[in-house]
């Protein structure tokens, strides 16, 4: 097995991870509630798309 001559540096090792994202993009607050949602989806904690309530509760 190859053995590596230098030790990778944290600097190199973070460069190398800066495509490492946290969780998934396209969370935005909600106009109604404010809590995070997914954008184009009806919001989760109050029913609500484009100012309307679609699903009551
Ligand atoms: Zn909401």
């Amino acid at each position: 097995m190859a053995v590596p001559k230098r030790k990778t540096s944290k600097t190199r090792k973070n460069q190398r991870r800066t495509h490492y994202k946290v969780e998934v993009p396209g969370m935005v607050e909600c106009a109604e509630c404010g809590e995070m949602k997914l954008s184009h989806r009806v919001c989760k904690h109050c029913g609500s798309y484009k100012g309307e309530t679609v699903v009551e509760k």
